[in-house]
């Protein structure tokens, strides 16, 4: 990845705790580094093809001008977010705000903040065993579809399996998507429980009937685990359900655990266990 670098774009806008921040305003400072590939761009002498730092910098004046807010960090962390929506070409930024005014009664050069905040790529297991599977399945897609830190990229086919674990239960539609999100592993957890809450999913049997279940499989290539998450997802590598859908959509990615390419643990599947329902 290249990165474009905007230096020190003085603007004057009104964030602070003090009221007369608010009121009277100052300068502040900001500096973004955009990381995204400027390889066609470069070869095609084309401004189309990379991002017009002009635009950003009127971007960043104009956001930073009209969005008052009391932290400079919320001011850098909603800015960051705007630029990485408003610019679908950069997929990462390191943003600093200055603040060579801050009055704290003392003689201060300046305080500052530097965020680094990009687009991550993750993988979800999707399922459902109760009602109509493929509507629980399909309000989820939709669902997901309505965050803007959310952009949905690949969906695999829907595969119908018998229910995992010793709970006597319907079959289930089982399938993986693919998005890029904003959204920390956390966030994006709690936005996974609220939809499938609104699915009407009740958390009673461990492995038991669910009208939707939504599971974070890959972030990243994040290893993480606590009581609440972990990643990669821990039973994945078990369950032909979850391994033959992503092995469809990201046969090369590598699971960050084993450090083997999804098509290569999928190997010890066989690909008949599972029927296809919906192309
Ligand atoms: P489930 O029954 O599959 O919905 O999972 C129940 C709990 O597993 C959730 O409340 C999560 O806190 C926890 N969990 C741990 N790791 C993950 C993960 N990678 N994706 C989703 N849930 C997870």
């Amino acid at each position: 990845m290249d990165i474009i670098t905007i230096n020190d774009l003085s603007v004057y806008a009104f964030h602070g705790i003090l009221p007369e921040e608010n009121k009277l305003g100052q300068n502040f400072f900001i500096a973004a580094q955009l990381v995204l590939s400027t390889r066609e761009a470069g070869i095609k002498d084309d401004l189309s093809a990379t991002v017009n730092y002009a635009d950003v910098c009127h971007f960043i004046n104009d956001y930073t001008k009209s969005h008052t807010v009391k932290l400079i960090e919320t001011a850098a962390e909603q800015l960051a977010e705007q630029i990485l929506l408003k610019f679908p070409l950069i997929k990462k930024i390191i943003l600093s705000i200055r603040k060579p005014g801050a009055p704290i009664g003392l003689p201060l050069k300046e305080v500052a903040v530097t965020i680094s905040r990009s687009w991550h790529e993750v993988f979800i297991a999707f399922g459902s065993n109760i009602g109509d599977r493929a509507a629980y399945i399909d309000h989820a897609v939709k669902a997901l579809k309505l965050f803007p830190q959310i952009r949905l990229e690949t969906i695999s086919d829907l595969y119908e399996s018998t229910p995992y674990g010793n709970v006597q239960q319907a079959d289930f539609l089982n399938g993986v998507l693919g998005l890029q999100t904003l959204l920390s592993p956390y966030e994006l957890l709690d936005t996974l429980h609220k939809i499938e809450q609104a699915a009407g999913r009740k958390r009673t049997l461990h492995w038991g009937p669910r009208t939707l279940d939504l599971d974070i499989l890959l972030y990243d290539n994040i290893i993480m685990d606590d009581e609440n998450l972990t990643i990669p997802h821990k039973d994945m590598l078990n369950r032909d359900f979850v391994m033959i859908p992503l092995n469809q959509i990201a046969p090369y990615k590598i699971h960050p655990v084993s450090n083997k390419a999804i098509c290569e643990l999928c190997n010890t599947f066989p690909q008949d266990d599972l029927h296809i329902i919906k192309e």
